[in-house]
């Protein structure tokens, strides 16, 4: 892996003073949002990009709520976010907004993947390990409600994994209930 790493910089925030560091990978700039100092076996959010609810407020997920979620817990107890630059599960915005269009239609977010030639999920993350070892960090307690995502960061113990628990509003209810039953999310 070819990867350029940025400074520290500083950046204070609506939920507090955070560190924060590039990682450009290709064409991928991610973001690792963090406390200047770490708890022992930090808390670690792994956050895929999401326009539409991350920057725009986007009722039809709940990407918002979780990245606010983990933030306020990053600043909390010491912990850190991983913003990765995956939209719509990688496969990016344009083809996410088309399969938006899909779903205006009727098909669940998980047809609409398919239907445009894309599995239902293809994100990555190997960059994760790379980060978190640049950090000196080999243990960690994951903010997830996905078991994907435990299963894809290697070489690093995750010694607890810590849900994220939202309340669903009548737009993302459906998206939440596909990402349980169909994506084996633990919700
Ligand atoms: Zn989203």
């Amino acid at each position: 892996m070819n990867i350029d790493i940025s400074e520290v910089a500083n950046l204070p925030s609506r939920f507090g003073n955070f560190k924060v560091k590039a990682f450009k990978e290709g064409q991928k700039e991610h973001l690792v949002i963090y406390k200047d100092v770490l708890d022992d076996v930090p808390i670690v959010r792994v956050h895929s990009e999401c326009l539409t609810g991350d920057a725009i407020g986007s009722m039809k997920c709940d990407c918002r709520d979780q990245l606010e979620y983990a933030l306020k817990m990053a600043q909390e107890i010491n912990g850190m976010v991983i913003y990765l630059r995956q939209e719509g599960r990688n496969i990016g915005l344009l083809n996410k907004i088309n399969a938006y269009a899909l779903q205006d239609k009727g098909l669940n977010t998980v047809e609409a993947n398919h239907q445009l030639g894309f599995r239902a999920d293809e994100r990555t993350y190997e960059i994760v390990t790379y980060i978190l070892h640049h950090f000196g960090i080999k243990k960690i307690k994951l903010l997830t409600n996905n078991p994907d995502k435990i299963n894809s960061i290697n070489d690093i113990e995750i010694v607890q994994r810590v849900p994220i628990i939202m309340e669903a509003n009548k737009h993302n209810k459906d998206y939440l209930n596909i990402k349980k039953e169909k994506m084996g999310h633990l919700l």
